[in-house]
């Protein structure tokens, strides 16, 4: 037997779709019938015929520039701060805030969920409205140029000081 992760429900291990990661065969998370709706979901809603079509995501320039934004590494480092509930999280990101917010979100519907427990598990208890709304919460703390490395540092900083101001970190739950 085996916990859906979204219903909650255990159930046989004949109810879970296989997944192969580095291949190591295993599990998916969620059961068949949940897994059935989000990939329903996902066609209509998240990754729909828009992305690619003649007038969809990838026609506005704008966008092609998000995505050199993105990939180009020498950019300034934005430490943001997002609140989640009475709790927070700090991060960073040398892309665009908008577009590592839209990671966050991809990563907590996909099978990168669990990567942040700390921030994952809060997500758990909440709706998806709730969770849009914190993400939509975020703010930048600081915008300066420097190295991935540099990057951690100047977050270590902030979660240092946000410590001693005695905010709710879900930083500290995270394996760094
Ligand atoms: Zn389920």
């Amino acid at each position: 037997m085996k916990t859906c992760n979204k219903c909650n429900i255990a159930k046989e291990f004949s109810e879970f779709h296989k997944r192969t990661i580095r291949g190591k065969v295993g599990l998916q998370y969620s059961c068949k019938v949940c897994q059935n709706k989000y990939n329903k979901l996902y066609r209509q809603d998240i990754r729909p015929a828009y992305w690619n079509s003649k007038d969809g995501y990838f026609s506005i320039k704008d966008n092609w520039k998000y995505i050199e934004d993105y990939n180009r590494a020498d950019k300034a480092i934005k430490v943001y701060l997002m609140k989640i509930k009475e709790f927070f999280y700090i991060g960073y990101t040398k892309a665009r805030i908008n577009v590592r917010l839209n990671t966050h979100r991809a990563d907590y519907y996909s099978k990168s969920r669990g990567k942040l427990p700390g921030l994952h598990n809060v997500w758990d208890t909440m709706s998806e409205d709730e969770i849009k709304e914190s993400i939509n919460s975020t703010i930048v703390l600081q915008t300066k140029k420097g190295t991935r490395y540099e990057a951690e540092k100047l977050e270590k900083k902030w979660i240092k000081r946000y410590l001693k101001q005695g905010y709710n970190l879900l930083n500290r739950q995270h394996n760094r």
